[in-house]
């Protein structure tokens, strides 16, 4: 590869648009601990339930220092997996191994544990990832102002999985939360299914100053994103029901985002949205092609390629003009994918605002290694596409800059 391409493209500052970081919940992350809270824990079990299967608690289970039969199991038992393989070259260049084996996986573990108590620890990995704005999901509280909990470099999405969820106290969405007590938590208490619905552009006025840029819908994980046009009849026979028909459950879930599209389109705030993979028999990019049609006025950003289903995104994407792709979490998935998915989507995006990137992760070291593998990635393939004539070395500068930077800011309004 040209180095000097990759050099530019490694000088970039991001604007990375898709985190999970929160304030630790766990005292104490070890080596063991940042395997299992990151893409390379879903190799031992997805942290999500299957519509027939019972809730799942996910996350670490425990916060002693790992056996090596433990992180064997990921290093070796999964360590041609991408993520792991991700993960594991970003520990290896962070705390300076050249492997994890079972000869240091104790003292790496000391290692990690003793810079994670240094409160600025997270900050400098950051920093050292070139990741200059960091846009935060914190879905175990979709209320909380990730800027006040972890410093200036973050601004988060407002998580609108618990407001479908809100046809009684007890509805529950994949990650416990419930719409009512979202509400209640802003002032909101209402007595009918047309106050609900009128309660929710008093949410999104509330958005600004807990520091939230935007909407995310990640409800790929709790149903079907065939988000039909609303029939309020149906949505409202499931009010104040413990446990309502199915259809009506669904309808109350299509009435609530149908209404927060059309409101986060009056306000020009942007939708980021989950698609492929979840509950992956509803997923399909295209089960959300009505929603994105009903409006038009609404800027999507539809995230992770819709991994495995890129193509038919790429599709949508050429046709509605009102789709932006977010790259995250596709290479960590899969870069073999990536590469014929990222050259493809760079031939048939309209223009060149469309993309941008996150690193998806909920520790610090996780986001480390997704941005540096995204870099090197796409310092490569637009090298290539340099090298067959596609386009001019400058013209791969000023496309890279607004993929990792530019995109975002003028997206969100930074
Ligand atoms: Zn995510």
């Amino acid at each position: 590869m040209g180095r000097g391409l990759a050099r530019f493209v490694d000088s970039v500052p991001v604007i990375d648009v898709h985190e999970h970081h929160m304030p630790e919940p766990v005292p104490g992350l070890g080596l063991l601990q940042v395997l299992e809270a990151s893409y390379a824990g879903w190799t031992r079990a997805r942290p999500y339930p299957l519509p027939q299967e019972p809730p799942v608690n996910p996350g670490s289970t425990t916060d002693r220092p790992g056996t090596w039969a433990e992180i064997a199991s990921f290093v070796v038992g999964s360590g041609t997996n991408a993520a792991v393989r991700n993960l594991v070259r970003a520990l290896c260049q962070l705390y300076g191994v050249a492997d994890i084996t079972e000869a240091n996986h104790q003292k790496l573990d000391r290692e990690i544990r003793r810079r994670n108590a240094d409160p600025s620890w997270s900050a400098e990995v950051m920093s050292r990832a070139g990741i200059h704005t960091a846009i935060s999901d914190p879905y175990a509280d979709p209320l909380l102002d990730v800027r006040q909990a972890l410093g200036e470099r973050y601004r988060s999405v407002l998580r609108i999985n618990p407001l479908a969820f809100g046809w009684h106290p007890e509805a529950r969405d994949h990650n416990g939360n419930n719409g009512r007590a979202l509400l209640g938590r802003l002032g909101l208490a209402p007595a009918s299914f047309e106050e609900y619905l009128e309660a929710l552009p008093l949410v999104l006025d509330r958005l600004p100053e807990l520091n939230k840029v935007g909407l995310k819908n990640a409800l790929a994980y709790d149903r079907s994103v065939d988000f039909d046009p609303p029939d309020l009849p149906v949505a409202r026979q499931a009010w104040d029901r413990p446990d309502p028909p199915p259809q009506a459950k669904k309808a109350f879930g299509d009435c609530v985002v149908d209404r927060l599209c059309r409101l986060a389109g009056e306000r020009d705030l942007p939708v980021q949205m989950h698609l492929g993979s979840a509950l992956i028999r509803g997923s399909r990019p295209l089960k959300a092609a009505g929603l994105i049609e009903r409006h038009p006025r609404t800027r999507f950003l539809l995230m992770h390629l819709a991994w495995p289903w890129s193509g038919e995104l790429l599709g949508m994407a050429f046709v509605y003009r009102n789709i932006w792709i977010d790259l995250t979490w596709s290479w960590l998935l899969s870069p073999t994918r990536f590469r014929n998915a990222f050259r493809e989507a760079v031939e048939v995006l309209p223009d060149e605002s469309r993309m941008m990137l996150g690193g998806d992760s909920w520790h610090a070291e996780e986001a480390y290694g997704a941005i540096r593998g995204a870099r090197e990635l796409i310092a490569g393939l637009l090298d290539q596409m340099v090298r067959e004539g596609a386009f001019l070395r400058r013209d791969a500068e000023r496309l890279a800059v607004k993929i990792l930077h530019d995109n975002a800011r003028a997206f969100f309004k930074l």
